[in-house]
């Protein structure tokens, strides 16, 4: 069969191609240079990449005609009336490596004309800092940190806000999670083996398939970081996703 034949002196050339490339250096390397078709090669390769200009954010960067944002909801206890904010956002260099996605300005809505004041001040002070460039997620801890001196307040499902100021950090916080600006805080290596085992030790004894991925069905939901991967073991619950444990 001529096909076969034809493939059989192929192999051949590639095993001799192979032996050329390793071939063993016996004598002492005394220098060395990058040959000439080398050479052209990367100059062929930088003409073909244009010069890339990375845009970054700036005072002076021009408003776009128009931004794509999002709205949250914040309803406390302090007052009927909720709380909208608005957080638009700019896409810089879009389309290429360097995409990158930025608060620019930020408004807060409410029908309760107590806090206007301050919340118009707020407003305008976070969309300058937007602005300004740089790195902008500092402003969520900063916010995030303001005890309210009448008292703060339980959201539902129990967890404490110390201000409605903190809460306005956080609704900045969750956007620049959503647009990827403030990464996930990532567990470490021990940490991940210690909850692999937990799962393990879960699956054994509630006679449960071992699974490599996912969490067990019968988890429930973390409240930290809103994944079903809470389980019981040991009078202890465990966050499989996050960590978050409490026991008692
Ligand atoms: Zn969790």
């Amino acid at each position: 069969m001529p096909l076969k034949k034809a493939t059989t002196v192929n192999i051949k050339a590639g095993a001799t191609d192979q032996v050329n490339i390793m071939r063993k250096i016996d004598k002492k390397i005394t220098g060395y240079s990058v040959s000439a078709a080398n050479e052209d090669a990367k100059n062929l390769a930088a003409l073909a990449e244009p010069a890339v200009t990375i845009e970054q954010m700036h005072e002076k960067f021009a408003r776009p005609e128009t931004l794509e944002g999002s709205t949250y909801k914040i309803k406390t206890p302090l007052s009927d009336h909720a709380l909208y904010i608005t957080i638009n956002d700019v896409i810089l260099n879009p389309g290429t490596d360097h995409e990158l996605r930025r608060p620019f300005e930020i408004f807060i809505n409410s029908k309760n004309l107590e806090h206007f004041q301050w919340v118009v001040a707020l407003t305008r002070v976070i969309s300058a800092v937007f602005r300004k460039g740089g790195d902008v997620t500092f402003l969520t801890e900063e916010l995030k940190a303001v005890f309210d001196p009448t008292g703060g307040y339980f959201k539902s499902g129990g967890r404490f806000m110390p201000s409605l100021v903190a809460e306005i950090g956080e609704a900045i916080e969750t956007h620049m999670k959503k647009i990827g600006l403030i990464k996930p805080e990532a567990l470490s290596d021990v940490q991940m083996e210690v909850l692999s085992e937990k799962k393990a030790e879960y699956e054994v004894r509630n006679n449960l398939q071992p699974s490599a991925e996912g969490f067990p069905a019968s988890a429930d939901l973390c409240l930290k970081c809103h994944t079903k991967a809470v389980i019981l073991l040991d009078g202890c619950k465990t966050c499989l996703s996050c960590g978050n444990s409490k026991c008692g």
